[in-house]
């Protein structure tokens, strides 16, 4: 099958974004990024960000000070500020220190009930709070098996496209996030996750083949240390969304430095590949 891919150099470092859900506590916390920091500030070449709960962003804001590593949410609300009890503003999330909010996990999707529309609010607040929000796509195994994944991908996608307009959306992130492989232990194959990424850069390129060759799509779902390394190198993989294995310090450095690691699919393959076009 021949997928479309980039055709201009790849963006710059692969990103990796643990998302540690609601896990920690203070004492937890500060022992993991205590393991964390001497690896990975010592890693060239990679861009980390961690997103903590909401109310460990002010500790990690204090650890991570300048680490270089960035600090995201799970979550912001779709309103600027107001009577909206329990929600947390992108300006607020700015304030503490965030670079980063993820939008529409599907964890928010499936059990909060967060729709597509919400979504894309979502999407367009973190942006105008300053933050890069990345916006997080991926299918059931039954969406899967009904051969419907590029569909639904492709309607996720529309619903922020329609909200905000290429421009606004090559601001953020996107990172696939096959539900059925999300905290399961089951993960996409690089085959798997190469055909979908693929996938969404065509969307993309449609509105700006430009823009589209700049974006970073990152994978998540289940990445260990073991797969991390045939993940990123694939050859529209920019890096990855880590759960479970973003609470090991080990794990996560591991993960962290596969994606620094030269692949002979990265940038090499696609001047290749171009060339060849
Ligand atoms: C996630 O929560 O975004 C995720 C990818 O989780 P896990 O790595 O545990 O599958």
């Amino acid at each position: 099958m021949n997928l479309p891919t980039r055709n201009t150099p790849a963006p710059g470092p692969k990103l990796v974004i643990a998302n540690w859900k609601m896990h920690g506590t203070h004492a937890s916390n500060a022992q993991l990024i205590d393991t964390l920091l001497p690896g990975l500030q010592a890693l060239a070449g990679v861009q980390v960000a961690i997103c903590p709960p909401m109310p460990y962003l002010a500790q990690l804001a204090g650890l991570l000070g300048h680490t270089g590593i960035s600090l995201g949410a799970q979550n912001i609300s779709e309103r600027t500020q107001g009577a909206f009890t329990g929600e947390v503003s992108g300006q607020m999330l700015a304030d503490l220190g965030c670079g980063y909010a993820l939008v529409g996990h599907s964890e928010r999707r499936s059990l909060y009930g967060e729709t597509d529309a919400q979504v894309a609010m979502k999407f367009e607040a973190a942006l105008r709070a300053g933050l890069t929000p990345v916006l997080c796509l991926g299918e059931t195994i039954h969406q899967r098996r009904a051969g419907n994944t590029n569909a639904v991908i492709g309607s996720q996608l529309r619903a922020v496209l329609e909200q905000v307009g290429m421009a606004q959306l090559a601001r953020g992130v996107i990172a696939y996030e096959p539900v059925w492989a999300i905290g399961t232990g089951e993960t996409a194959s690089p085959a798997q996750a190469q055909a979908v990424h693929a996938h969404i850069r065509q969307l993309l390129a449609a509105q700006d083949a430009e823009a589209a060759a700049r974006m970073r799509l990152l994978y998540g779902g289940s990445v260990k240390a073991d797969n991390a390394a045939q993940l990123f190198a694939q050859q529209d993989i920019d890096g990855g969304l880590i759960g479970g294995a973003s609470l090991d310090a080990e794990a996560f450095g591991a993960i962290c430095r596969a994606a620094r690691k030269p692949h002979l699919t990265g940038l090499a393959a696609r001047s290749h590949r171009t060339a060849h076009n």
